[in-house]
């Protein structure tokens, strides 16, 4: 789904290159449950940027699904984002004036579904998430975990085949973290591409793959056995 080869990014600071990434190499088959992890710093949120085409990479090859990203124009570009990547942020991302039902249907709307449809899409998948009961609810009424639910149903009613995820429970207690990749982990089960970014062992450890980063370079790409789930119950 995902191939990376020798990765390349830097920033310039004032008359200085910082350089981010250093050669990255990896692949994410279909169906993967990935965790990026890293120090604060080292990296992850550039390397998700470039694998949500949010950003470029200054050197490498980035394919995704059989297609290199590189030769892509912008208005393909866009459509490839898309129809291929959802998001998930820390700070949720919603948008404050609409409700939970409109905030999940509005990348419908964007994709021109009908209004009924969209609407009936969007509460199916606040129910996915096990938030329905708030449907006509602000942001501001809801609570991070409610947020996050809102922003992850988001992502899935786009139907995208990967989501990515940087610092998904960053702003939450650790019950509620606990539960949002709970959640994650229920939409991996049932089939989809997932790639979380976090800082944090235990969220890493919920996932089933952990790319660890440091100094721009990958120092460790390791498979975790699913026994944790135990540990919590
Ligand atoms: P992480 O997500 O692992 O905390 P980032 O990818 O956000 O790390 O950042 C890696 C490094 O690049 C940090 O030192 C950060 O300060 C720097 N950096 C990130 N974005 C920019 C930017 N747009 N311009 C300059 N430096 C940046
Ligand atoms: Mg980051």
């Amino acid at each position: 789904m995902i191939e990376i080869k020798d990765l390349h990014k830097s920033y310039k600071v004032g008359k200085n290159a910082l350089h981010v990434l250093k050669g990255i190499n990896f692949n994410i088959e279909e169906g993967e449950l990935v965790a990026i992890m890293g120090s604060s710093g080292s990296g992850k949120s550039t390397l998700l940027n470039i694998i949500g085409m949010l950003d470029v990479a200054d050197k490498g090859s980035y394919t995704l699904d059989g297609v290199p990203i590189k030769d892509l124009d912008e208005t393909k570009a866009a459509k490839y984002r898309n129809k291929f990547l959802g998001f998930i942020f820390q700070s949720f991302n919603l948008i404050n004036y609409k409700t939970a039902l409109e905030n999940v249907a509005l990348p419908l709307y964007y994709q021109k579904v009908p209004r009924k449809e969209r609407n009936e899409k969007a509460m199916k998948y606040l129910k996915d998430v096990g938030i329905d009961d708030w449907a006509t609810h602000l942001p501001s009424e809801l609570s991070g975990g409610q947020k996050q639910r809102v922003a992850i149903a988001r992502a899935m009613a786009a139907e995208s085949k990967v989501l990515l995820a940087d610092e998904p429970t960053g702003a939450l207690d650790s019950t509620t973290s606990y539960e949002v990749m709970q959640l994650i982990q229920e939409i991996n089960d049932s089939g989809k591409t997932i790639l979380v970014v976090t800082h944090e062992n235990d969220i890493a450890n919920m996932c089933k793959r952990i790319v660890l980063l440091k100094d721009g370079v990958i120092i460790e790409d390791k498979k975790i056995n699913q026994v944790w789930a135990s540990d919590h119950v």
